[in-house]
């Protein structure tokens, strides 16, 4: 998240430019340079505080251009990021001054129908998978909002609507296309190399440049139904402490959350309590809508809500529901998380004040359901890890002028300070913050996935060439 001082801007010290020419002539996409008209545009990820300022975009149009960016960084020890979607919180799509692999043109997306799978390079958005899987009333596990890009998020996990009925994205993914370290295309799938394919759900970007990833489908929509049921501030204990039993009854085709808030200004929430504390069901319930009308019942005969905007709307509505709440580039964000053993009326209690005390009408708490599908995989399954907890619990800071930059950080780390006794020592590393403590992050979340993970790193990336991500370090 620094702000590197504008100027020229090298891709490695002492690095001949005929390399570069060379690297461009291999490229059948563009590479971008500091001095090209659209490189400003070209550097900016989501998350308005990340200014960094790249030496080189290379901006690829296939797998023959991702194998020369590779290449071209490894021989000539250049720094490297990945891009997807550009939609990791800490920025780690781009870099200072070394090179940007940027993999947006590739979004292209094949539905088999017939075997019920679907193939997608890894420039696709989750809008993009959705477009083409709905075409055919289908549907894969992705997150909450669509302009996310697939790839950061499948590696780290990816939860979304269906978390609880279908699992993680990473769950769904039946094989991936690799670019490693040394520039070989490899596939991993469960007959061929089994251990990549294991580390690539939930490892990260660790293992190597993912070109493609090829998922199952399954039959989701065309409507869903939607629980949307909003307490006022001075309700949310009791209304809490209502969700957290009721969640441990849910059906599994229920993935829900309770968002701690500030009233937004709409018609639907009444005036008096615009810019106020308040907290959110937001359910959605995959199944059948009179069954789904009838299990999501109790949320909304719960206590007396100031509004209830429940519905049945397209899936691909429920998928676009957040879109607007996360404008790229003019907001500024900072996300944390805890994996929480529970939600214990202390806990409850901590983050009502938390929220209270929140300094941009923006920020949310978001307890997200877990269980169901979600967690029957064992801790050593995948490399995601251990799936015991009941609750993800993600600090959302969202504000929009740099002044008050430092009131935001530090309010999320005071929420993050307050939770960790809750915690079962794990995070959703899709939810990175800066990176900050960052080793801590990953053996407290991996646990003894770690040693398994860093043997597959020592094998696919010796050098630690692909580091700039929740990195697993060879050494
Ligand atoms: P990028 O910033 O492009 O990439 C992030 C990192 O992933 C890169 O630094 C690199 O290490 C790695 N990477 C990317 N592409 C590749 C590749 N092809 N090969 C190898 N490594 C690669 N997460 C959820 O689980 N559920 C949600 O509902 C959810 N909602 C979100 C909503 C918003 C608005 C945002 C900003 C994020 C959300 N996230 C969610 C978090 C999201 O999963 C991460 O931000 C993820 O990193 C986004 O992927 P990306 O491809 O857009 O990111």
């Amino acid at each position: 998240m620094t702000t590197e001082p504008a100027g020229p801007t090298t891709v490695a010290a002492g690095l001949d430019g005929s390399l570069v020419q060379e690297l461009e002539s291999r490229l059948r996409g563009r590479l971008i340079r500091p001095s090209d008209d659209d490189y400003d545009q070209a550097r900016l990820v989501w998350n308005g505080m990340v200014d960094k300022r790249p030496g080189l975009i290379a901006r690829c149009a296939g797998v023959a251009d991702v194998i020369a960016a590779v290449t071209f960084a490894r021989e000539n020890a250049v720094p490297v990021a990945v891009r997807g979607g550009g939609h990791n919180v800490a920025g780690s799509a781009v870099c200072d001054g070394g090179l940007v692999i940027d993999l947006s043109p590739m979004n292209g997306v094949r539905v088999d129908p017939r075997r019920g799978t679907v193939r997608a390079e890894a420039g696709a958005t989750i809008g993009d998978l959705d477009h083409e899987t709905q075409a055919f009333g289908l549907g894969v596990p992705m997150g909450v909002v669509t302009a996310t890009g697939i790839a950061g998020l499948t590696l780290g996990g990816g939860l979304g609507w269906l978390r609880r009925r279908y699992g993680l994205s990473c769950d769904n993914l039946v094989s991936a296309d690799v670019v490693t370290a040394d520039g070989r295309l490899i596939t991993a799938d469960e007959d061929h190399n089994a251990d990549l394919l294991w580390g690539l759900r939930g490892g990260g970007g660790n293992f190597g440049v993912v070109t493609s990833f090829e998922y199952r489908a399954h039959p989701v929509g065309p409507e869903v139904y939607v629980a949307f049921v909003v307490h006022a501030g001075s309700d949310a204990r009791a209304a809490l402490r209502f969700y957290r039993d009721w969640a441990a009854g849910a059906p599994d085709e229920v993935s829900s959350f309770a968002i701690l808030w500030h009233a937004p200004r709409i018609d639907e929430i009444p005036a008096e309590h615009h810019g106020t504390p308040i907290l959110v069901y937001l359910a959605a319930h995959c199944g059948e809508t009179a069954r789904a009308q009838q299990e999501l019942k109790p949320l909304r005969e719960f206590g007396s809500p100031i509004a209830d905007l429940s519905e049945v709307m397209p899936y691909l509505g429920l998928q676009q529901f957040f879109d607007a709440d996360y404008p790229a580039h003019e907001m500024r964000y900072y996300w944390k998380s805890h994996f929480l053993v529970g939600l214990p009326d202390e806990a409850i209690s901590a983050l009502v004040d938390l929220n209270e005390r929140s300094p941009s009408p923006h920020s949310t708490l978001d307890i997200w359901q877990l269980g169901g599908e979600y967690s029957r995989p064992g801790p050593s399954d995948t490399a995601f890890g251990d799936r015991s907890a009941p609750f993800l619990f993600g600090i959302e800071s969202n504000w929009q002028r740099p002044e008050d930059d430092e009131a935001a950080l530090d309010w999320a780390r005071a929420v993050f300070g307050q939770l960790q006794p809750f915690s079962t020592g794990g995070q959703y590393l899709n939810f990175p913050g800066a990176y900050e403590d960052h080793d801590n992050a990953v053996r407290g979340t991996f646990g003894a996935n770690l040693d398994r993970l860093v043997e597959l790193k020592r094998r696919y990336d010796p050098s630690n060439l692909f580091r700039l991500n929740a990195n697993i370090r060879p050494d």
